[in-house]
């Protein structure tokens, strides 16, 4: 404790009006998170089997305590305090902290604890009966789970409030985006699925044709610890700082910013899976420099040196695997890199439109997480509508398989034949998060939006990624999105990056692009 306190101290602000007392207890709460956040990451990486029950101890009562802080009285006063001290009041920074400590506090202490510890219990329960029922492949062993989930979620709905002219759905899309509605991601989603459906279709026709490229290049065999070399150099060459983070191995790849001077990225690796632990590599980093572009130094445990939302969190990584990672122009730089750590033997036959291609080809797949930049997008509006209609009680649980497949087949022409590649994928819905899964496709429209903004500030982007310079695109990011933290909203801080509010033609004209270079059609 005594370190905690003298970092606390260290920059905590020296005066004595409430805020600052207030920022002193935020700053506190945030290294406890950050303790918490370090056993999580241990766990996934370093941690040997049998130390799984003393960490499940020691998070639960971190998790606790967590709680008892973000909801302790004293911080509602100090919060209640600061914000009628007149002192502060033409302070935007300051401002627009109390707003965001408002909401955060607002939100914790608007649900009772029994419906927390019910939706904890939900939770824990929920997920060990979907891992079973995914291996046993049987959704009837999860059904119950499934249904108690949707009904406390209901209520945790309820309790956090239904905005004015919106439903349930939205106050709990709320808790990960921030202002976004089911409504609003109605009108963005529903052209991005008219323009996505007939746009396979084409890749698929192609593909008959006996026009699509090989994927051999993407998936040749190469040593792991090489892979490590390659996707460390060419994350760092991006901007990972890794001074101040690591990247480690784990089975699924994760971004944890623990604070000040210390993200950790993880990845996985497979013998013929090189461009996959590039994507991933890249996808996490580019999760890492947001988390190492806030301004966690002067403003740790601030809302305003946190990240908006889930969706503007995504946009940063999928920019790095996709705009830049996914390139052509990305491929020119990086397969001499490639070679010098793979050997031009172990990379023959490989050039740079070769591995281009095959690193971007559409191929519909069961699996939303092995899916491509194309049919990705309807994984997730099917996922999207699906639960909407569940919490709403227009689709029962029982029904979720039939109007699962039925969906599957006709947006990607595939028949599910076991629920475990269908409707039992996700760990999201056992975990007790619904109104999650839309802020991945939120991710992919910010990130292209996002890109084409700053291909006008950048006109000679290209060369510059040709190049291996990646020092322009970093900056634009962090001027645009990273700086600001919590400062402004996702749809505030999108309107002042590109001029316009969000909206799904970046993502097609970029998508489109992306298959007439690939296919030719
Ligand atoms: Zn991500």
């Amino acid at each position: 404790m005594s370190s905690a306190t003298s970092a606390q101290t260290a920059s905590a602000p020296s005066g004595s009006s409430a805020y600052d007392k207030l920022t002193v207890l935020l700053r506190e709460n945030e290294i406890l998170k950050s303790v918490a956040n370090t056993l999580s990451w241990d766990q996934e990486t370093m941690m040997p089997e049998q130390g799984a029950a003393l960490r499940a101890d020691q998070l639960t009562l971190l998790s606790g305590m967590n709680h008892d802080r973000n909801t302790d009285p004293r911080l509602g006063d100090l919060l209640g305090e600061a914000e009628n001290d007149s002192a502060i009041a033409d302070d935007p920074i300051a401002q627009a902290n109390l707003r965001e400590v408002r909401r955060d506090y607002d939100l914790a202490t608007k649900l009772p604890k029994s419906l927390v510890e019910e939706l904890t219990r939900c939770s824990s329960m929920g997920m060990r009966a979907w891992k079973d029922a995914r291996a046993k492949n049987d959704f009837a062993k999860f059904l119950p789970w499934l249904e108690k989930t949707f009904e406390l979620n209901r209520r945790k709905a309820e309790c956090l409030g239904v905005p004015e002219g919106g439903e349930l759905y939205d106050a709990l899309m709320d808790t990960f985006e921030p202002g976004m509605t089911a409504k609003r991601t109605e009108e963005i989603f529903g052209p991005l699925r008219e323009f996505t459906v007939p746009l396979v279709q084409k890749v698929m026709d192609a593909k008959a044709a006996g026009k699509a490229p090989s994927v051999d290049p993407a998936v040749r065999e190469l040593p792991i610890d090489k892979q490590i070399e390659f996707t460390t150099r060419i994350t760092e060459a991006m901007g990972f700082d890794y001074d101040a983070g690591r990247m480690d191995a784990s089975t699924h790849p994760f971004c944890q910013g623990m604070g000040p001077g210390d993200c950790r990225i993880t990845n996985r690796y497979r013998a013929n899976g090189w461009c996959d632990a590039l994507s991933s590599g890249t996808h996490e980093a580019g999760h890492g420099m947001y988390e190492q572009g806030l301004p966690k130094g002067e403003r740790f445990g601030q809302p305003l040196a946190e990240s908006v939302s889930l969706g503007i969190h995504e946009s940063q990584s999928r920019m790095w695997e996709n705009q830049v990672g996914r390139s052509q122009a990305f491929w020119k730089w990086a397969l001499p890199v490639a070679r010098g750590i793979f050997g031009d033997t172990a990379l023959e036959g490989i050039g740079v439109e070769s591995i281009f291609k095959a690193s971007n080809l559409v191929e519909p797949n069961f699996i939303r997480v092995e899916s491509d930049e194309v049919t990705y997008n309807l994984h997730i509006m099917l996922r999207f509508e699906l639960e909407r209609a569940m919490i709403k009680g227009n689709l029962a649980c029982k029904d979720l398989p039939g109007v699962w497949n039925e969906r599957i087949k006709n947006d990607l022409g595939l028949t599910v034949t076991e629920d475990r590649i269908g409707c039992l994928q996700d760990i999201h819905w056992s975990m007790g998060a619904v109104g999650y899964f839309a802020t991945y496709t939120f991710g992919n429209l910010y990130s292209a939006q996002f890109w084409e903004a700053m291909g006008k500030d950048i006109p000679n982007r290209e060369q510059q990624v040709e190049s291996g310079d990646f020092s322009s695109i970093l900056g634009w990011v962090r001027e645009h999105i990273h700086q600001h933290g919590r400062r402004f909203s996702a749809g505030e801080l999108c309107q002042r990056a590109t001029g316009k509010p969000l909206s799904s033609e970046p993502l097609m004209r970029y998508l489109e692009a992306k298959v007439h270079a690939v296919y030719g059609v």
